[in-house]
């Protein structure tokens, strides 16, 4: 069977061709780095690591280029700087900040199973690339200079029209009625009011670097030209697959696509985009005014990544997820029971009735429902499909080990109390060992009796 992915473009599910199978080329949206990733961040990070995975699957790990970036140059990184390091020149404690954000960045996204991309570009590292690309669009006809400023204009992309892509196709808007629509305190040095920027002056004390098309003051990018540049310097002009959440669409990738097309005067920038819908989380949005603001490092506090892993992906991707405890609580309860079955099984080659489904617009809901199908026919099978999807990291007295640690049980008194128990059983003092039994399980202990003795583990 041929994979079959959604491109939010065409807005319809198509037999997925690679330009070159031999490098099968990804771009993600990646985080800024300012704070702490909140649960909603993780979810692009661990879709696009299934569909990673699946073309590793597919193609062949030394075959699949995947890109994520790191923005790493945002007013919401210069405010945060300015808070937390007020000592400190402004470049430096921006500094601290993206090391140290990008740093808890990674350590989250690594336990919930995530692999690394092929890339990881910093957006300070590409200024090169985005001022030749601003240049490109300046000569083009499609941007230009205004105090200090380079805009980009839809309309003059529109105009244009020869072999480019219309702007708002993405989005599926039309122009018109965004030019119409717009705001009416644009500001004064655009053109158009729907002209976005691509480059703009920095001010005192702000990250700068020399600007582009003959403006003399330093300057810093906007964040659309940011991620076409990256995605060019690493994956070429046109590549397979880009992908974040459906909150990019309008206007980050609309303009992404916009810059990139009439830069390389081309048709199109990706062959597919993808987009994954949003996360909520009890049947709210997420938002810290609403105090329902749940950051990955504090779930991280009171389960594995791989429950986090799991839960995310009962929900197919591109349909709104409810977060919730009660759902949480049951993707723990299977991961315990599939490590129990499977973590120190022998894996087998993913069955086909979980790749089928993951073939078929990376449908992880069926495939997880197949999974549980296999628990009981091939367990085997059960592993390997599970290893596909990015589960049993550990071994099953690992995942059990740490589980207890995380309980704050006492190991040596439970072993302690659990011989009692046996030797009350043999003697077949039955009102003790259920005395002991029930006093176990009021410590969060769960015992469970078989012909090679008791076993026990934490009660979730
Ligand atoms: P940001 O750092 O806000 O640009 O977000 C990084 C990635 O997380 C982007 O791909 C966003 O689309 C995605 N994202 C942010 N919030 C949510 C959410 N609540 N649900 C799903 N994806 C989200
Ligand atoms: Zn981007």
């Amino acid at each position: 069977m041929e994979l079959r992915l959604h491109d939010t473009l065409t807005r319809e599910k198509r037999t997925f061709v690679p330009l070159d199978p031999n490098n099968v080329r990804m771009y993600v949206c990646g985080p800024t780095v300012y704070d702490f990733a909140h649960i909603g961040n993780a979810r692009p990070v661990i879709v696009f690591d299934v569909l990673f995975r699946l073309l590793r699957h597919l193609y062949g790990a030394a075959h699949v280029k995947y890109v994520r970036n790191i923005t790493d140059v945002d007013d919401k990184i210069n405010d945060r700087a300015a808070r937390d390091f007020p000592g400190l020149p402004l470049n430096e404690a921006i500094r601290k900040v993206t090391e140290q954000t990008g740093k808890q960045f990674h350590a989250d996204v690594d336990a919930l199973g995530a692999l690394r991309p092929s890339v990881e570009p910093r957006a300070t590292e590409h200024i090169a690339e985005m001022r030749e690309i601003i240049e490109r669009l300046v000569a083009g006809g499609f941007a230009y200079v205004a105090e200090d400023h380079v805009l980009f204009s839809p309309q003059a992309m529109n105009a244009a029209n020869a072999g480019l892509p219309r702007y708002g196709a993405l989005s599926n808007r039309s122009l018109d009625e965004m030019v119409a629509g717009a705001r009416v305190d644009v500001a004064p040095y655009k053109k158009g009011n729907t002209d976005f920027v691509l480059w703009k002056p920095s001010k005192p004390g702000e990250p700068s670097w020399p600007s582009p098309a003959g403006i003399t003051v330093e300057g810093r990018p906007g964040w659309h030209v940011e991620c076409s540049a990256m995605a060019w310097k690493h994956l070429g002009e046109h590549f397979d697959i880009h992908g974040g959440g459906i909150d990019l669409v309008f206007p980050h990738h609309e303009n992404e696509l916009a810059q990139t097309c009439c830069a390389f005067h081309q048709q199109r920038m990706a062959n597919y985009w993808m987009h994954n819908g949003f996360l909520q989380v009890e049947s709210e949005k997420m938002s810290k005014s609403l105090g329902n603001f749940i950051t990955i490092r504090e779930l991280l506090a009171d389960w594995p990544g791989e429950v986090l892993r799991l839960n995310m992906l009962k929900t197919h991707y591109r349909s709104p997820i409810d977060w919730t405890m009660k759902s949480l609580e049951e993707s723990a309860k299977t991961l315990d029971d599939w490590y129990r079955v499977a973590a120190d099984v022998e894996p087998g080659r993913p069955a086909a009735s979980v790749v089928e489904p993951l073939l078929d617009d990376l449908n992880t809901s069926l495939a997880i429902a197949a999974l549980h199908s296999l628990r009981g026919s091939d367990v085997p099978a059960l592993a390997g499909s599970l290893r596909l999807l990015g589960f049993l990291s550990e071994s099953a007295a690992q995942w059990e080990g740490r589980k207890q640690q995380a309980s704050g049980i006492d190991t040596k008194e439970v072993e302690r109390l659990i011989s009692e128990r046996t030797a009350a059983r043999s003697r077949k003092d039955f009102k003790e060992s259920d005395r002991i039994r029930d006093l176990l399980a009021a410590m969060g202990v769960a015992i469970k009796d078989s012909k090679d003795g008791t076993t026990w583990e934490v009660a979730r």
